[in-house]
């Protein structure tokens, strides 16, 4: 029995952009038939762009039986910052299965979601998926506000933060803010918006993501200081804010392209790769 998780070779229909930070991607075609859903609202798939190995992760924003839609970040480096950044329309990447994590116990009487940019998509289709049947409010901090405030669906009672500063509920008056950030994502204020939060009465279930340091500062506050049983709260780390992405010794980009321009076959470029690394580990030795 084959233990390898299934994967789909999807091509990239549409490309728009939603805001400066973020591009919604549709991908489809026939590599896609055999795509099911977890059905759980925070699903995601892995997402592996042409010329790299390596996935990066992806909500499922929609999967209508035919288009599956992505919501990307584009933040000022990365591997698929990269590819997103350009007209990928036309191009086939590869996905994997999906996956989910949200598991809001029966009965819950409130829901409480919380993220940046990145957990954006996530908690629209998990406020699209449970509003309507369990109060739900939402701590979105964004740095695009003037395009996004209409992303999250109306049923959830949403309160915007704007990397930047604070600003009303109705998406508008941004007010400054002095905290310490980062050049990548901009300031987060995540943490302290989860400590300020008047929680409701009874039962409920926290969901939240963001920045990984950030996300283990909350999980701690949780258990201490509000002693949630795990059961009633799933908070995920999406991204690590690490000084640079570690680079490899040989990028397959440029091999790729090259090859594709050659109209190589997928396993002359990956054999030309091998040989690049091969030479690259040679060379290393002999300077050593
Ligand atoms: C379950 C799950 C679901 C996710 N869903 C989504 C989604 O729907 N949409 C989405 O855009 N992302 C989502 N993410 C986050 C996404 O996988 C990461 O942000 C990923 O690292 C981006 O890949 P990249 O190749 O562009 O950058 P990378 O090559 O991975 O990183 C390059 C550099 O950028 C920095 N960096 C990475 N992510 C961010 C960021 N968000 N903001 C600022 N700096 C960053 C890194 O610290 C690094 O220095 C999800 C992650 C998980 C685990």
């Amino acid at each position: 029995m084959s233990t390898r998780a299934e994967q789909y070779v999807a091509d990239v229909l549409r490309r728009e952009q939603l805001s400066p930070r973020l591009v919604r991607l549709t991908l489809g075609g026939p590599g896609l038939a055999g795509f099911t859903s977890t059905g759980i609202a925070d699903e995601w798939v892995g997402l592996i762009v042409p010329g790299q190995f390596q996935s990066r992760y992806y909500t499922v924003r929609s999967w209508d039986g035919v288009e599956l839609v992505l919501d990307v970040v584009v933040h000022d480096v990365g591997l698929v910052t990269e590819w997103a950044s350009g007209d990928c329309v036309g191009d086939q990447v590869t996905i994997t299965e999906p996956k989910g994590s949200f598991a809001m116990p029966e009965g819950a009487s409130w829901l409480l979601l919380v993220g940046d940019l990145t957990a954006l998509p996530a908690m629209a289709r998990i406020a699209e998926t449970h509003a309507a049947a369990v109060p739900t409010r939402i701590w979105a901090e964004v740095p695009d506000l003037e395009e996004l405030g209409g992303y999250l669906p109306e049923t959830a009672d949403t309160t915007w933060l704007s990397s930047v500063g604070e600003v009303s509920r109705d998406g508008r008056s941004a007010t400054s803010s002095t905290t310490e950030g980062d050049d990548r994502g901009g300031t987060s204020r995540l943490a302290a918006a989860v400590e300020q939060i008047d929680w409701p009465e009874g039962d409920g279930y926290f969901w939240m993501a963001g920045e990984s340091a950030q996300m283990r500062a909350i999980r701690k506050y949780l258990m201490r200081e509000r002693r949630l049983p795990s059961t009633a709260y799933d908070v995920m780390g999406y991204w690590r804010a690490v000084a640079a992405r570690q680079p490899r010794p040989v990028d397959p980009g440029p091999i790729w392209r090259a090859g594709k321009a050659a109209g190589k076959s997928d396993d002359q470029i990956w054999a030309d790769y091998d040989r690049a690394s091969q030479e690259q580990a040679s060379q290393e030795q002999v300077q050593q």
